[in-house]
């Protein structure tokens, strides 16, 4: 051997040698299906509402002397993703009971991993830390403001490695802000001053059962069913934000009615609707088995109008206990938050919910079905003219789309795409829907898949996991017919334009008009946008900057990018207004331009855009002698169709 072979082996086996340590040093045990000994006490204080500082404190039953792995939360349900924000713990201190501080030492890969050595002799550990939640928007959500709080437990919590999340076992206890009070779906509270003990749970229902507390509250029962009750926890900022009119209270009852008539069974105990609304609490909807986390902005009750586009947003977080937490996709299920989730059949998780979620919003009279078609024709509209992104990337492809990119925004989300599971999916399930129908000539529909699907084993709450095979074989024994192939065909398609075929069967198509809808000007209300993207391409802010840009639109193709402000429009200040004028001025005639001064960065330019197509505002058309299904879908199940203006 040459003095250089001999070097290069040398290299190797030191190589060899490294990976090896590494792997050993990697070493945390996997989650086995066997009990922690003992219950985890966690003591959650969430009074330092000025500072914003969540304190805990856990005591850690430990059985055995040796190394120990303390795991912080990482894969988040509901998420689907990574966003365990470890980089918001602080302060991390480990004691023996005997009040021995011990070294931890995190792990060298698994960031959200910390080992320590339990001397022998130790029966308990006492772990200290800080949750330091955010206190600006670019931190991420704003869960602890001087009026609300949503506490979730994962975020203020270790748990040992080595077992299932469902046989670890905590007793959590929370200290509130003075006099606030508080709602969540965990059991057993006993209330002492501002500190409330709940129940042992394990901690799968632990992080489950989030909690939102404030100081302005109400209760308002929506199923007084004593066996299953339904609550909505309204917190808000101000006290006159809980002022619903008993009217607009009967449509959320309306709403639980004709959920539980569409699933015909009922997986939780008792029901919370945790709901804020505030403009300072960041907006959420979030699912769990027995409650959600909701919040909205101001105005909810008090300026009903204005506040349609959130109204879905209940229906759709209700479904989830049925769909997503009683039957929850096979893949997605883990037995801990260190194990990754696989996200194949968010398509049917989230795409089936968006598609329930309009539908009851409809049925139950929270959106006038005039309202219920102009969301449908947004949706369907923006994959008509709005999603290029289509062509390389298919419906199957965007549900790995939270653990790619969770949360934030996107430069060309026509191109790159996004979570375009949650509204393709609800266009895919219409046609789903209307195939059932057509198939059937009317005797079965989507309302039966649920019945079958989700409305089995009536009281059971422990989760049923499903493949696409199961989806499958349900809608073979409704309607028989090729349902691999057809929905295959919708989940891996490239075609450009929107999957309209349901639409179609329903007895609507999509046109475009020139004037918006009351959808569309609640929604670009909702954003502080002016939407001109199905005509010239462009979503713009109040002051004109650009929000968005179609890709290939006319805008895209005239060099605009989101960032780009305009400045003027045809060498006046620019409004809304203008551009719409001129949008409208320059229809039909090749000759007259839109010149727009526009600033990108320090340098300012006219662009002119090539645009003769007018104001284009998308809305839902009949289909002459067609069977209009989609009036049928809508229909109520439970009494007639309540007036949604009130
Ligand atoms: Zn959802």
């Amino acid at each position: 051997m040459s003095r250089h072979a001999f070097a290069l082996l040398f290299v190797l086996v030191a190589c060899v040698v490294s990976l090896e340590a590494r792997a050993q040093e990697l070493a945390i045990t996997p989650p086995r299906d066997a009990q922690y000994p003992g219950v985890v006490q966690l003591h959650v204080d969430v009074s330092d509402v000025d500072r914003r500082i969540v304190r805990v404190e856990e005591t850690l039953p430990v059985a055995q002397a040796g190394p120990l792995t303390l795991l912080y939360p990482r894969w988040l349900p509901g998420n689907h993703s990574t966003t365990g924000p470890i980089e918001l713990l602080a302060g991390l201190q480990v004691e023996t009971e005997r009040a021995e501080r011990l070294d931890w030492r995190r792990d060298a890969e698994k960031m959200h991993a910390f080992h320590v050595q339990v001397p022998a002799g130790v029966t308990s550990l006492r772990l200290r830390f800080e949750f330091i939640s955010p206190t600006s928007a670019d931190q991420g959500r704003q869960v602890l403001t001087q009026d609300l709080l949503g506490l979730q437990w994962e975020k203020a919590l270790l748990y040992p490695a080595g077992h299932y999340v469902s046989r670890i076992e905590f007793q959590p206890t929370l200290r509130l802000p003075e006099a606030w009070s508080y709602a969540t779906a965990l059991e057993g509270a006993q209330r002492s001053g501002d500190t409330v003990r709940f129940a042992p749970v394990s901690l799968e229902h632990l992080v489950d059962s989030p909690v939102f507390a404030g100081p302005h509250y109400r209760l308002v029962e929506l199923d007084a069913n004593p066996k299953s009750p339904v609550r909505l926890n309204v917190f808000a900022d101000r006290p006159q934000e809980l002022d619903a009119t008993t009217a607009q209270l009967e449509h959320h009852r309306r709403m639980v009615r004709e959920t539980l008539a569409l699933f015909g069974s009922r997986h939780y105990r008792h029901y919370d609707f945790l709901f804020g609304i505030s403009d300072q609490f960041t907006g959420i909807g979030l699912e769990h088995h027995q409650s959600s986390e909701n919040a909205v902005g101001l105005g909810y009750f008090t300026d009903w109008t204005a506040s349609a586009p959130s109204r879905d947003l209940l229906p759709h977080e209700f479904v989830h206990s049925w769909n997503g937490k009683f039957r929850r996709p096979a893949d997605l299920w883990t037995p801990s938050y260190d194990v990754p989730v696989r996200t194949s059949l968010l398509w049917v998780y989230e795409g089936m919910t968006e598609y329930w979620g309009m539908v009851l919003a409809a049925r139950s009279g929270l959106w006038s079905h005039a309202y219920f078609r102009d969301t449908l024709a947004q949706y369907a509209a923006s994959y008509d003219v709005g999603r290029a992104g289509r062509q390389w990337r298919n419906l199957q492809d965007t549900t790995q789309q939270p653990i790619i990119f969770y949360r934030g925004t996107q430069s060309y989300p026509s191109w790159q795409r996004a979570k375009d599971y949650y509204t393709e999916g609800a266009l895919v399930w219409l046609d789903v829907d209307t195939k059932v129908r057509e198939l059937t000539r009317g005797k079965r529909s989507l309302d039966d898949f649920a019945q079958a699907f989700f409305g089995v084993h009536d009281g059971q709450v422990t989760p049923q996991t499903y493949t696409f095979e199961d989806v499958v074989a349900t809608l073979q024994s409704l309607a028989p017919y090729d349902w691999p192939a057809y929905l295959r065909a919708r989940l891996d398609d490239h075609g450009r334009g929107a999957p309209l075929e349901g639409l179609e069967r329903a007895g609507w198509r999509i046109v475009y008009v020139e004037e918006p809808s009351e959808s569309v000007r609640a929604v670009d209300a909702a954003n502080a946008l002016d939407s001109f993207l199905f005509s010239v391409g462009l979503a713009l802010d109040k002051s004109g900057k650009v929000a968005e840009v179609y890709w290939d639109g006319p805008a895209f193709k005239a060099g605009f990018a989101p960032g780009t402000t305009v400045i003027a429009v045809n060498g006046r200040a620019y409004s809304a207004k203008l551009l719409r004028e001129a949008i409208t001025a320059a229809k039909g005639d090749p000759q007259r331009r839109i010149d727009l001064l526009v600033r990108k960065g320090d340098t300012f330019e006219t662009v002119s855009l090539d645009y003769h197509d007018g104001l284009r505002y998308p809305k839902l058309e009949r289909i002459e002698g067609r069977d209009d299904r989609l009036s049928v879908i809508i229909k109520p199940r439970t009494g007639t169709t309540p007036d949604p203006r009130k």
